[in-house]
């Protein structure tokens, strides 16, 4: 057995942050090992494209391994990391049954965040969040499946629940969703069903807030609520939804009053909760941890008296900083860059600075909201801003091809191809859920139920497999 000798970085997550850092490590002479619980590198700007129909998953989501499959430094594991010990400097991951545990010398979490349901997770049930794959693919069952049951339905009262839907949160992915349905039902459904028509299907988007976009300002705020509204969206502001069943969904308005929108199909796009990770490395570090659970990190994305452990993305909380792609993808680069430097003996470089490229959201075909510096811009310029800007960020060629087809199948004559759904994507997570862990991994024990012993047994294990693979061949 011989001890590795190069230095090990170690990634959590193969979103932005995570795949950027790998990626920064390239030509470097260290060892990348970059855990996830997802195979793929998902692109999550466009996951309301792939709930509507307009693009396969895979278009946005392409494997991990086949993006750093020729950077011979990089190692990639499926594993949903359940811990972090920063003392003694190991990850232990989780994949159907199998512990890993991986020993590191710099670590860099990217695990992102989850939805947040503001303590109510009880309405994850019926109200999925826009997330991952799972929740993109379940959402365009629901939509869909809402279609095909309103055909059927007698009862106009029924039909009416079927052909409502509610988005709630008018940040960006809640505009985008909301134009995106009621695009779908205006353009695309037009002609194909016989017993109703699915122009009639309403469509809500809700926000506790006063204002659609918040951190576009009042003025593009403002356009993209009107453009909305044009589109046939019933815009409802002031709007705090407080119970949501099968059915129907609660809401307190901003004037104290209380009443219910009977709607089949929810969609919750409203809140972030960063990964429970970050707790786990900040209780442990003595740093703070904020209410969407993002760890207060310091100026060079480190925990307090660990230089060695980074933070990037969706996970920190510094100096208000956005939680978008760009923040993961530049801190990524930066934790890259300071391992390196620790590495070779080099000065660490100044603070982490996050540079602002802008914000935009479409709303929909020809409609987008755009804010860059000082510029702020609307309607088909920043839609097809949007276009470019969204297929250059794309990481991989063969995505941006079958993206740009799918878009043009969409957008020059109203189909969508991606429309493939199954009962199974609908109903699969709820049953899951129900049936519990022995049902999902039967014979295999539940994590928490491990013994300090049996992690210390697979530590040694994992580590042995980490030196054979050193072995000189
Ligand atoms: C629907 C939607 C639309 C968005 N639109 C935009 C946009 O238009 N522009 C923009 O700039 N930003 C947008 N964002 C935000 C942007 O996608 C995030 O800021 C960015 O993805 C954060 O990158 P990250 O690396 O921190 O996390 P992520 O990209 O979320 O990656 C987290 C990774 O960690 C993995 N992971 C999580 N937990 C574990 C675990 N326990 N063990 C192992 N692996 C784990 C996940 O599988 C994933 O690979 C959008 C987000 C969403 C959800």
């Amino acid at each position: 057995m011989t001890a590795p000798t190069k230095h090990r970085v170690v990634i959590i997550g193969s979103g932005f942050g995570g795949l950027f850092t790998a990626k920064a490590l390239a030509h470097d002479d260290v060892d990348v090992t970059l855990v996830s619980r997802t195979a793929s590198h998902l692109f999550q700007p466009l996951l309301y494209q792939v709930a509507t129909g307009i693009l396969s998953g895979g278009d946005i989501a392409p494997a991990t391994r086949d993006i750093l499959g020729t950077q011979k430094n990089a190692r990639v594991i499926m594993g949903d990391v359940q811990d972090i010990d920063i003392e003694n400097r190991t990850v232990t991951s989780r994949f159907v049954g199998r512990d890993q545990v991986i020993e590191y010398d710099s670590l860099v979490l990217a695990a992102g965040a989850g939805q947040s349901y503001f303590g109510n997770d009880h309405f994850a049930r019926n109200a999925p969040g826009m997330k991952d794959i799972d929740d993109a693919l379940e959402l365009r069952g629901r939509i869909f499946g809402a279609f095909e049951l309103a055909e059927l339905a007698t009862d106009p009262d029924e039909r009416r629940r079927l052909l409502t839907f509610v988005v709630v949160g008018a940040g960006p992915t809640g505009v985008e969703m909301a134009g995106q349905i009621a695009e779908l039902a205006q353009r695309t459904l037009r002609d194909e069903f016989r017993s109703i028509d699915p122009a009639e299907a309403q469509v809500i988007l809700l926000d506790g807030a006063d204002q659609v976009l918040p951190p576009f300002g009042e003025r593009l705020g403002r356009k993209a609520k009107a453009s909305l509204e044009k589109r046939g969206v019933d815009v409802q502001l002031g709007a705090m939804v407080v119970d949501l069943d099968e059915t129907s969904i609660t809401i307190d308005d901003a004037d104290g009053g209380r009443r219910e929108i009977e709607a089949v199909t929810k969609v919750w796009a409203a809140g972030v909760a960063g990964s429970p990770l970050g707790k786990i490395v900040a209780d442990q570090a003595g740093a703070e941890v904020d209410k969407a659970g993002r760890v207060h990190v310091q100026d060079d994305l480190t925990l307090p008296g660990h230089e060695e452990v980074y933070l990037v993305g969706d996970m920190i909380n510094l100096k208000g900083y956005p939680g978008v792609a760009q923040l993961a993808i530049q801190g990524g680069k930066y934790a890259a860059d300071q391992i390196l430097r620790r590495v070779e003996g080099r000065e660490p470089a100044g603070p982490f600075k996050y540079f602002d490229k802008g914000s935009m959201a479409t709303i929909s075909k020809y409609s987008a909201v755009a804010k860059i510096g000082p510029l702020n811009f609307t309607g088909v310029p920043a839609w097809l801003a949007w276009l470019a800007v969204h297929l250059i960020a794309m990481v991989g060629f063969k995505n941006r091809v079958t993206t740009l087809l799918s878009w043009i199948i969409t957008f020059v004559g109203d189909s969508r191809n991606e429309r493939v759904s199954t009962m199974r994507m609908v109903f699969a997570r709820n049953a899951m859920d129900d049936l519990g862990h022995e049902f999902a991994f039967p014979g295999l024990p539940r994590p928490e139920d491990a013994s300090p012993g049996e992690r210390e047994a697979v530590r040694r294990a994992s580590a042995d497999d980490v030196s054979e693979r050193d072995e000189p061949a």
